[in-house]
């Protein structure tokens, strides 16, 4: 035991609320301005503007390789909805009606594998891909990248392997496009990963090692075995920056989405986006993005399980990944398997803290009843992780403290953003089971 429990309890009351799995939200009161932040960030929009342009080099390959990408032109991008009939019922469940408008952005139904990690994940494979081609001297960056859907570039990536750990849809994303690349790669998955995601893995030719442990011991023996290996780059979760600014390009991205809508972003509209958390790179790299495309009228807001609130116990006792929910004997026992992390990752606290408003935790009968009443209202179905941004909008509206840090008006012109993290790959037969009509 390296946690002093009833010291952190005295000092963090709010530790309570997480032991006795209470939903419970945190408002960060030494949250700052963008500009204050950038510095701990440790990365620049420079970092974000690479990334989009490695993005668009790739485009013309993912399009081939993928063609239910070749619509957009091979750019791996979610669509933005409104929610109209979802607003209804949740001011009627809440008794009040939310001031704002509530939106839904599907990345449950990004294409090549249906969840966020198809942002983070795809890029950082790409990324290495580009990386080893031109070091070879077999590639250049204004070359006409679908000459990599070729056996001559297979078997160049078939002398070299790729290795992650992950709860199911980081090791989908990553062996998927690596798989089609040509790497040998081999995905290390926790006990909490759904079987049709393991059976999908190895349909593609996907090497699957599965443990009876959580997401950090996957994780530790992904690194490990990696390390055995020169040829193997591991993916590392817990601390890639190369993840988290693919992930951020969704800002910029989102930014353009908002425009042609003609929804305003401004001082006198905020824009306040609730973000699924499991280890923090995600919800992360996206916040980071979405801090650079619409500056400090952008609010974020991290949602976790109460069984798995990682980033809320290492933000607010700032102990960061010194400190697992484990260890402060909460289980990481949940339905959201997406976000079923126990200790976040130390990079991401440490970098974004300053840039996060707050941070919420909800109940997994919760998110399955939230996960039925979408499907219910808009039609649109997704995994139980993809639900935790949902109960957001009424929690920090409604919280008395945080509420004021915004006018009346600014509430009634606020844009509530959902972040629907997965779901779109789910087998019917599981979704009927979520659902409660199996
Ligand atoms: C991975 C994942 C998240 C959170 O991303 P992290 O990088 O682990 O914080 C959220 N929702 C779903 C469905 C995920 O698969």
């Amino acid at each position: 035991m390296t946690v002093d429990t009833h010291a952190l309890l005295a000092r963090y009351p709010l530790l309570h609320d997480l032991i006795a799995l209470r939903e419970t939200q945190w408002f960060n009161p030494a949250s700052t301005t963008l500009h204050q932040a950038l510095p701990w960030v440790g990365l620049t929009r420079r970092d974000v503007d690479e990334a989009s342009a490695r993005l668009q080099r790739f485009a013309p390959w993912i399009a081939q390789a993928f063609p239910e990408t070749a619509e957009s032109g091979g750019i791996i991008e979610s669509e933005l909805v409104a929610i109209p009939a979802m607003q209804r019922a949740l001011d009627a469940a809440a008794g009040r009606p939310l001031p704002g408008t509530l939106w839904l952005k599907k990345d449950s139904h990004l294409p090549v594998s249906g969840s966020i990690k198809a942002r983070g994940g795809v890029y950082e494979v790409l990324a290495h891909a580009e990386a080893l081609a031109t070091g070879a001297g077999l590639l250049t960056p204004d070359a006409d990248y679908r000459q990599l859907d070729s056996d001559a570039f297979r078997a160049f990536f078939g002398q070299y392997s790729i290795a992650v750990g992950s709860t199911g849809n980081l090791g989908l994303s990553i062996g998927l496009i690596s798989a089609r690349l040509g790497f040998n790669v081999t995905v290390h998955m926790s006990a909490d990963a759904r079987a049709w995601k393991k059976a999908r893995l190895r349909a593609s030719g996907v090497r699957v090692v599965e443990y009876a442990e959580d997401y950090s011991v996957a994780v530790e023996q992904g690194r490990r075995e990696a390390q055995q290996d020169p040829r193997c780059f591991f993916i590392d979760d817990e601390n890639s920056r190369t993840l988290f600014v693919g992930y951020a390009v969704a800002g910029e991205r989102l930014k353009a989405q908002f425009a042609t809508q003609r929804i305003p972003v401004d001082a006198d509209h905020p824009l306040f986006v609730y973000l699924p958390c499991g280890v923090g790179g995600g919800p992360g790299g996206v916040a980071f993005g979405l801090k650079l495309a619409f500056g400090d009228h952008v609010h974020c807001l991290f949602a976790e399980p109460t069984h798995s609130p990682c980033m809320l116990l290492g933000v607010h006792t700032g102990l960061h990944d010194g400190i697992s929910v484990q260890e402060i004997g909460i289980d990481n026992q949940t339905l959201a398997d997406g976000l079923a992390v126990g200790r976040a990752s130390g990079f991401v606290g440490r970098a974004m803290e300053r840039l996060i408003d707050g941070y919420y935790t909800v109940d997994d009968a919760h998110l399955l009843a939230l996960l039925r009443q979408l499907h219910q209202q808009e039609g649109i179905a997704l995994e139980p992780s993809a639900l935790a941004g949902m109960p957001g909008p009424q929690r920090v509206s409604g919280d008395t403290g945080y509420a004021a840090r915004f006018s009346p008006e600014q509430w009634q012109n606020a844009t509530h953003l959902v972040w629907a993290t997965g779901g779109g790959m789910v087998p019917p037969e599981e979704m009927a089971h979520y659902l409660g009509v199996a």
